[in-house]
């Protein structure tokens, strides 16, 4: 197969993750036969300094031609005090928003090799966890109406929650599609005893599940979800919540990996394009030092076979590759802790070691 992938570096350790994350393509090509053409974006900080804005309409047009976008991080404190219309993240939700991408995957898995760093007792988290958040991206209370007055002399701020059956549906049936490929279950979580929102979002939720018999459903309110997440999240597949309720959950469930260099991500629209990133950000204190964690992108990578070339095989090829460096005991300063049998390597060797592994 041959697929365009528009690629953007970003600031920071950026492109120090995406020369690791192409050493491993390059890896999957020669060995399944295939083509992956790179279009270079330029966003965030290093469009800022090369023309003056975060994304030009030119890089957004490449982004939006291509199969899908893969990205390392942008922003740094070199931009940090720029205007909010011309700042690095500026650009992102522009991307994001420009394509679509309404879904957005979260996987937060723990690795048994890596289970020291669990914050939870071993005893909760057991031999690892592997949960896959799927969250609402372009409604909700992001989007909504909002504003700011004053009322009889006093400040007054509102925002506004608004969903309508369609976004409801869309969403659903990627959680429902995602659990089928995994264990079969999806927790849809709202908030239903207190908002109209959620109350459709569980009238919906239930009519999609229709469609999906094999899967198993069960509502959860978002609160509860909170403790069961520190409590037993290994009772959890996929988990599908609208857009707040799963910007908080999701940054909790990735927490108790304990590792967010290891953590990927990716944000899908009605077509199979996607962006794929890892969840952290461009780490300017580390930048330039060859000691980030490349993992997260790699498994952007990973997810991106996946989910917008319909690569499976070649996917799981890459995450067997980190399964099995990680039991070899290699590990990036971030998650090395000096038990026997562990040894600490670079960005470029982790890099190096995940693709003679393919
Ligand atoms: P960060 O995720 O960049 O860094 C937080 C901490 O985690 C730092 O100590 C960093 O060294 C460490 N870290 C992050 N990724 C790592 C990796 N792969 N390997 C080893 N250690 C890693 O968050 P921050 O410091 O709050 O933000 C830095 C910049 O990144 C800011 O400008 C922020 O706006 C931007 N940001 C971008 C994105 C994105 O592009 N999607 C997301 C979040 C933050």
């Amino acid at each position: 197969m041959e697929k365009n992938i528009a690629l953007i570096k970003g600031d920071g350790i950026g492109p120090e993750i995406i020369a690791e994350a192409i050493k491993v393509l390059d890896k999957i090509e020669e060995k399944y036969s295939h083509t992956f053409n790179y279009n270079r974006v330029l966003m965030g900080g290093e469009a800022i300094d090369a023309h003056s804005v975060p994304l030009t309409d030119e890089d957004f047009l490449k982004a939006k031609q291509s199969d899908a976008v893969l990205m390392g991080a942008v922003g740094g404190p070199k931009w940090d005090n720029l205007p909010a219309e011309i700042r690095p993240e500026k650009a992102l939700l522009a991307l994001r928003k420009g394509l679509g991408m309404f879904a957005n995957l979260r996987p937060a898995y723990m690795y048994s090799e890596l289970k020291d760093a669990c914050p939870l007792k071993a005893s909760v988290s057991g031999d690892g966890f592997d949960v896959m958040i799927v969250r609402e991206l372009t409604g909700g209370l992001y989007f909504g109406k909002r504003d700011t007055f004053k009322q009889d002399g006093v400040l007054t701020a509102y925002d506004t929650l608004v969903y309508n059956e369609n976004e409801i549906r869309r969403i659903a049936k990627v959680a429902f599609s995602t659990a089928r490929k995994r264990r079969k279950k999806v927790t849809s979580v709202d908030k239903a005893n207190v908002l109209d929102s959620s109350r459709l979002w569980r009238k919906v939720v239930h009519e999609v599940a229709l469609d999906y018999p094999d899967v198993e459903l069960n509502d959860m309110l978002v609160d509860n979800c909170a403790m069961q997440l520190v409590k037993n999240p290994n009772q959890f597949d996929v988990i599908l919540t609208e857009n707040m309720f799963g910007d908080i959950l999701s940054d909790e469930a990735s927490m108790l990996t304990g590792s967010i260099g290891m953590l990927s991500s990716a944000s899908l629209n009605e077509t199979s394009q996607g962006i794929y990133e890892s969840s952290h950000g461009s780490a300017p204190d580390i930048a330039g030092k060859n000691i980030a964690n490349p993992i997260a992108t790699i498994l952007s990578a990973a997810m991106m076979l996946e989910f917008s070339f319909d690569m499976k095989t070649e996917a799981e090829a890459i995450r067997s590759a980190v399964d099995t460096v990680l039991k070899s005991g290699a590990r990036t300063k971030d998650i090395f802790s000096a038990k026997a049998g562990e040894f600490e390597v670079s960005c470029s060797e982790m890099g190096d070691l995940i693709a003679k592994n393919i």
